[in-house]
């Protein structure tokens, strides 16, 4: 991994671009100001709502550090739709995610280092799956006895497909991907947000943008349609609400419970990681699994 991507977003609102996450650009594009960042550090404070203490959900988060005006135009439409709930139902930790700056720092998070895989994610999973000692067996279904025959089992899979929904379905959204093949460079970013409501598109991600030392005449987009999960799609986002999910605890409590397994990643633990969270506790699992089963 010697070349580094910094994976830029940029925001489409109301028949408009702007720089994305929001950022002193967004701000002053959005109000047609030209703040400096303590101007706009007090304007959005006044724009603030202040009486929120302890946000309780997502639309309080965002009310609370940027008021009504940027949260309607960059996060209500777009939650909406990545979701299929009102911003009220979703925790606050969500919105935390992303970065609000007073500066013109548009990078997307906070990490000294950041990068892809050079050769992309497929290839780095590829290149993992080709160690000797390990088989490859697709459309296996886990079955009690297996759980018996091996060592230890990872299950990375769904949490709830795990127990076979014996509780019920825990909800999570999916994603259909619209692929568009065109030539040249179509929108001069790797992802474009789409925050409107009535796009019915979340974001459109150009991939070649995510690897510039490559040349390419020919570009790939995909628009990303977010909706509910049902059995047979792939889940992608566990939903998180505001107001607990008692299922979600039985599973865990369950998954606790279970001898010889170790329950990992997005789906096997329910938990929004991005792939550096991921990777970090993969590995860190493995540490110390085999810290604990050292003889
Ligand atoms: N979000 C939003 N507008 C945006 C980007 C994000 O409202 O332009 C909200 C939305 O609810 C989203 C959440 O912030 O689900 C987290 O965004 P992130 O970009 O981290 O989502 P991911 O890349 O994981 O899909």
């Amino acid at each position: 991994m010697d070349q580094i991507a910094i994976t830029q977003k940029i925001g489409h609102s109301q028949g408009r671009v702007f720089s994305l996450p929001i950022n002193l650009l967004t701000i002053n594009q959005f109000f047609g100001t030209t703040m400096s960042p303590d101007e706009a550090r007090k304007f959005i404070q006044e724009r603030a709502d202040t009486s929120i203490e302890e946000p309780r959900n997502f639309e309080e988060q965002a009310l609370k550090f940027i008021g009504p005006e940027l949260y309607q135009a960059f996060f209500l439409g777009y939650t909406r739709k990545q979701w299929g709930k009102e911003p009220t139902e979703i925790p606050a930790s969500i919105l935390k995610r992303l970065p609000v700056r007073f500066n013109y720092d548009d990078n997307y998070f906070a990490h000294r280092h950041q990068g892809m895989p050079e050769h992309g994610y497929t290839s780095m999973v590829e290149n993992i799956l080709d160690h000797p000692n390990i088989e490859v067996k697709l459309n296996t279904e886990l079955v009690a006895s297996d759980i018996e025959d091996y060592d230890h089992v990872f299950w990375s899979g769904p949490l709830d497909a795990y127990f076979k929904h014996r509780l019920g379905r825990l909800q999570y959204r999916t994603l259909d991907f619209k692929r568009i093949e065109q030539t040249g460079d179509a929108q001069g970013c790797a992802v474009m947000n789409y925050t409107d409501e009535e796009v019915p598109w979340t974001r459109i991600t150009e991939h070649k943008h995510f690897s510039p030392w490559e040349e390419h005449d020919k570009t790939l987009l995909f628009r990303e349609y977010s909706r509910a999960c049902e059995p047979g799609d792939i889940p992608y986002y566990p939903i998180h609400r505001t107001d607990g999910d008692t299922l979600l605890e039985q599973y865990q409590e369950a998954a606790t419970a279970e001898k010889g397994v170790t329950f990992v990643g997005r789906l096997g633990t329910y938990r929004y990681m991005d792939m550096d969270v991921t990777i970090r506790s993969a590995l860190d699992t493995l540490a110390e699994w085999q810290k604990a089963h050292a003889n």
